[in-house]
């Protein structure tokens, strides 16, 4: 083959090979960031690249909410605690506000009469897994029997479904996000946090857990108010710190105008609205079970003559 045709085939197969990339790119994109009217959407990519985006429907990832309106969002994790939740719950309703709690599955066991409490009074319960293991650090499979035994145990306690979700210290991986999807859930994320958190053990410690067993009400209070813009979903744990810093904060942020939204609420004011009923009656195997499961009554045998021989035992 003389040279020049045999550059023109070379450069015929570079190009087949440049254009089949560019469809798979394509084809990639088009399902990782939700259809291709975001994939050649500029806005798109400078909201995504600069942390703006409000909510990414190739994975369902709430990640703000809308900031034409100066709602913010209450959540609070790791409940329920017997010494905070309770608290919280009084502080919300004495304020005529509702709030959103990511409980875990070992706490919902502990104390189902406290999940009952936030769904009867209008606040939102979403799903922080069953034992708050960090999700990256597992099998898919386990991933997902990790979501499904938190959901078990709120609708044992309460008879609705899960549909919010939130990730532990939200770690996660793009496989992890898309199963959370494919299980019909939210992945909700937060952008203000009050260093509340309280480490129940006190292995590894990193700062934050440090500042969080060393915090205050007015520490907590403090962080929140001075870092709230329109649209932020505030990140807070249940514990009897963050009950205390509740009331100056919503007195703070109301004077300032600002409104208080559940989860669903905010996803609802979204520019393009996603609707999500949080806490949907369960209709499977799970619901109106009750948590403990009853036990069967003992029916004592009536007694009646002599007790039947005992059959002596066999070498
Ligand atoms: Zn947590």
């Amino acid at each position: 083959m003389s040279e020049p045709r045999k550059s023109k085939k070379t450069l015929a197969i570079s190009l087949s090979a440049i254009c089949l990339l560019l469809v798979g790119v394509l084809l990639y994109l088009r399902k990782v960031e939700g259809g291709l009217s975001n994939v050649f959407s500029l806005e798109y990519w400078q909201n995504h690249f600069n942390g703006l985006e409000m909510y990414r429907p190739s994975v369902s990832y709430f990640t703000r909410g809308n900031d034409q309106f100066k709602d913010v969002c209450l959540t609070f994790d790791d409940g329920p605690h017997l010494k905070g939740a309770p608290l919280i719950l009084d502080a919300l309703k004495k304020e005529g506000i509702h709030g959103t709690f990511f409980v875990v599955g070992i706490r919902v066991k502990e104390h189902p009469e406290l999940v009952k409490r936030m769904i009867a009074e209008g606040n939102e319960v979403g799903n922080h897994t069953q034992d708050h293991i960090r999700l990256d650090t597992l099998p898919l499979k386990n991933v997902k029997a990790e979501i499904r035994n938190c959901e078990i145990n709120v609708e044992r306690a309460t008879g609705r479904r899960v549909m919010l979700f939130r990730p532990p210290g939200m770690r996660v991986t793009h496989d992890i996000m898309l199963a959370v999807k494919g299980m019909g859930l939210t992945t909700v994320g937060w952008n203000v946090g009050a260093h509340d958190f309280i480490p129940p053990a006190a292995k590894n410690m990193t700062q934050d857990m440090i500042d969080g067993m060393n915090t205050t009400p007015n520490q907590v209070a403090e962080r929140v108010i001075s870092n709230v813009k329109p649209g932020v979903i505030i990140l807070l744990h249940d514990n009897p710190v963050t009950a205390a810093a509740l009331p100056a904060i919503i007195a703070d942020l109301r004077k300032k105008g600002y409104g208080f939204k559940t989860v669903s609420e905010m996803l609802s004011k979204l520019p393009k609205p996603i609707k999500v009923v949080a806490n949907p009656i369960a209709t499977d195997r799970y619901a109106n079970i009750g948590f403990p499961p009853p036990a069967a009554p003992v029916v004592k045998p009536a007694v009646v003559g002599t007790a039947p021989a005992v059959k002596p035992a066999t070498k």
